[in-house]
This record gives C-alpha cells, sequence and structure tokens, in this order.
C-alpha cells in the first residue's frame, strides 16, 4: 500500500517493500486517524508519542540489512508498526518500550495480530535488554543526544544500529554503526531525522 510511494522516495530492498506491504499500519493506529492510516507522515499513538512516517520506517529498515533470524533489538515499541515490519522480514524480535500503558496496548495489540514470536519488555531501552544480548541488530526509535554505550555493548561484533542522534532544538541525524570489535565502531550519517526524545529514566 506504500509501494508507489517509498519506491519514489528510494527504497530498493525488494524484502522491506514487501514487509512493508504486509503489515496493515491501519491497525497499529486509532480509528480517528483510518482515512490517513496510508499517508506518508507520523500519525499520533497517545501518550505524546507518535507512529513514524513510513518512509522512514522503510528507510530505518533498509539500512539495517536484516538477514533472516538475525537477533534484533527495537528500543521504542510504541504502537508497534516498526516491530512487526521486523518481524515480517524474519528477524527473532526483542523490544523494549518505557511507557506502561504502550507497552501493554502493543504488545496486546501485535499478539492479537498472530505475532507469537517477539519478546516484549517494559523499562528503560537506554539500558537495552542485556539478558538477550549480542544481538546482530538494534533499531533505536526514539533520539538521545549521544549514542548508549550499553546499546553499542549489546551488539555484537560485526553488527548494524541505526540509531537517531540528537537533542530536541538541534538537528538530529540518523547513524548506522558498525561494530568492529569491542573497541572500534564505525559511524556514518545517513539522514536529517526528527524523533521525539529517547527518555532517561
Ligand atoms: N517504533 C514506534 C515509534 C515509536 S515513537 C512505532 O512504530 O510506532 C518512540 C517510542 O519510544 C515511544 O513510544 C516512547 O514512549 C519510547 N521511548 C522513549 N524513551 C524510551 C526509553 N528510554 N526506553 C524505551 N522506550 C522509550
Amino acid at each position: 500500500m506504500f509501494d508507489s510511494d517509498v519506491i519514489k522516495k528510494g527504497i530498493n530492498d525488494q524484502a522491506v517493500l514487501q514487509a512493508m506491504h504486509d503489515v496493515d499500519r491501519r491497525k497499529f493506529v486509532s480509528d480517528k486517524f483510518s482515512d490517513v492510516a496510508y499517508d506518508d507522515r507520523a500519525l499520533p499513538i497517545g501518550e505524546e508519542q507518535t507512529i513514524s512516517q513510513p518512509f522512514i520506517v522503510a528507510f530505518m529498515t533498509e539500512s539495517l540489512q536484516i538477514e533472516e533470524g538475525n537477533k534484533v533489538l527495537e528500543v521504542g515499541t510504541g504502537s508497534g508498526y516498526q516491530t512487526a515490519v521486523l518481524s515480517k522480514l524474519g528477524a527473532k524480535v526483542s523490544t523494549i518500550e518505557i511507557n506502561k500503558k504502550l507497552f501493554k496496548e502493543s504488545s496486546k495489540r501485535l499478539t492479537d495480530l498472530g505475532y507469537d514470536d517477539i519478546s516484549f519488555h517494559h523499562g528503560d531501552g537506554n539500558k537495552g535488554v542485556p539478558d538477550q544480548s549480542p544481538y546482530d541488530r538494534i533499531l533505536v526509535t526514539a533520539a538521545p543526544a549521544e549514542i548508549p554505550r550499553d546499546l553499542i555493548d549489546q551488539l555484537a561484533i560485526n553488527g548494524i544500529m541505526v540509531i537517531p542522534v540528537g537533542n530536541q532544538s538541534e538537528v538530529q541525524y540518523l547513524y548506522r554503526i558498525k561494530k568492529l570489535n569491542d573497541d572500534e565502531i564505525t559511524k556514518d550519517k545517513i539522514l536529517p531525522v526528527y524523533f521525539v526524545p529517547l527518555i532517561k529514566s
């Protein structure tokens, strides 16, 4: 349903396009946004949070270069939409959300929709989910001022993390981080973005 829009904006990965096509975004927003559920823009999901713009979801997912069976940590479950897209790609997803109401709603929604292989966590994603680390991929969907050290520690060697970084008052950028070894990472600035803040507990 987003195919033509996201292709026009430069998403080429067929598996990502298929996953975007398969996950019905309308099921992740309240009824009052049904008419605009397929528009390429962020929408409110309550608790002053938003479901990301479909292009950004596709772009971040493509940048992660997910391979079937990858262990993926998502920070900021929100509506669960991005979680569903990751799961459709064959990733084994753990997701963490700090807001109790959104945590409850999204875990119920995804379970009701038949996603039975996702591990849901409630808490501060700045600290990651150490029990299930290391992760092949980490995706952060809210912006910290700096990349949290715990997330780098929980990334596997050769793992990839995609994360928006920056204060609310300045331009944020999406970064793709690759972990070369325990002491070295590479950092590519890939897109200017606007995300809600990653809250510190
Ligand atoms: N991926 C979501 C987008 C959610 S917006 C979707 O597809 O709908 C970002 C989310 O990050 C919000 O739900 C917010 O509550 C959550 N968040 C903010 N700070 C957090 C933190 N420290 N740990 C975990 N989640 C956090």
